[in-house]
């Protein structure tokens, strides 16, 4: 029609199809769930998600977790036995096989709360279970259950230590008893391993709640915890409620358990693997006098 439909709109069309399709990445920057203060992803990475502003330890992700714990952070996850979906027919505002299904979309098709993997730490054998708080809050069901008795079957078979890493919850609500039964079961996981004399270390992280902490979490035979994670059985707010009073400062957090001897050693993120490898070395490797016995 004219110079500027003709060759002005056209350029412009173009120059915005090109900056739309000029990928940028969403999630550049990421803010501090404590301070607030925005944090650059690569930055971040680099600091195991912990903020350097403010020391706060952010969510890790059971790959990144794994591969800043294991040696030479090389591991190897199993498949894990798949139960019986939405056994009870669920339904709350949603449909629980429709939460499944988001929750399989966004983290990966037969996946659950728990990812397992096995590798070398300290030298050593190692087994880890880690929790993936993104899946549905971390929450327990069936196949965590069934994830934590493969865990712990490996570790026995390997000669291994377990290794538990929460971050839930707690019970999956939505398969009703069925995810109350894991608490006995997980229970009995452990037990497993500490039968044949096979170090159980568990690493509590933020949040460890509900019907977690009250089965395996506490069980370790060292428990560590996070810096400042979130740790209890009934949240503050309820408690608060029930027996009319205001709680002490820094009530349930990693540090206030380490103080009333609910937690061994509160262990800042830099030097987990540090920790975890002394820990496993010291608890595996025989005693002196054992040793020798064996040689003669
Ligand atoms: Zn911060």
């Amino acid at each position: 029609m004219n110079w500027l439909t003709n060759f002005v709109l056209p350029k412009i069309r173009a120059v915005k199809e090109t900056v739309a399709k000029k990928e940028v990445p969403e999630n550049l920057w990421t803010k501090c769930g404590n301070c607030g203060q925005m944090l650059f992803s690569r930055d971040l990475e680099a600091n195991l998600h912990v903020c350097n502003t403010c020391g706060f330890h952010l969510r890790l992700a059971p790959a990144q977790r794994f591969a800043a714990l294991f040696d030479d952070g090389k591991y190897a996850t199993i498949e894990l036995p798949k139960p019986v979906s939405d056994p009870l027919r669920f339904r709350d505002v949603k449909r629980y096989g429709d939460r499944l299904k988001e929750a399989h979309a966004k983290n990966g098709a037969g996946t659950d709360a728990v990812i397992v993997a096995h590798g070398a730490i300290g030298g050593l054998p190692a087994v880890m279970a880690c929790f993936d708080f993104s899946f549905m809050g971390g929450s327990m069901g069936v196949a965590v259950g069934e994830a934590l008795l493969a865990a712990a079957r490996l570790a026995v078979l390997q000669e291994a230590a377990l290794i538990v890493v929460p971050a839930s919850g707690g019970a999956r609500m939505q398969e009703g008893i069925l995810s109350l039964m894991q608490m006995p079961r997980t229970t009995l996981a452990v037990e497993m391993v500490k039968d044949v004399g096979l170090p159980y270390i568990v690493l509590l992280t933020h949040p460890t709640t509900g019907g977690v902490s009250a089965s395996f979490a506490m069980l370790g035979d060292i428990t560590l915890a996070e810096p400042g994670a979130v740790i209890g059985f009934a949240g503050a707010r309820v408690i608060e409620e029930t027996i009319r009073e205001k709680l002490p400062e820094g009530f349930q957090r990693s540090e206030y358990l380490l103080e009333h001897g609910m937690v061994d050693m509160v262990v800042p993120r830099k030097e987990l693997k540090e920790t975890l490898a002394r820990i496993v070395r010291l608890l595996m490797s025989p005693a002196p006098g054992i040793a020798q016995a064996k040689q003669a």
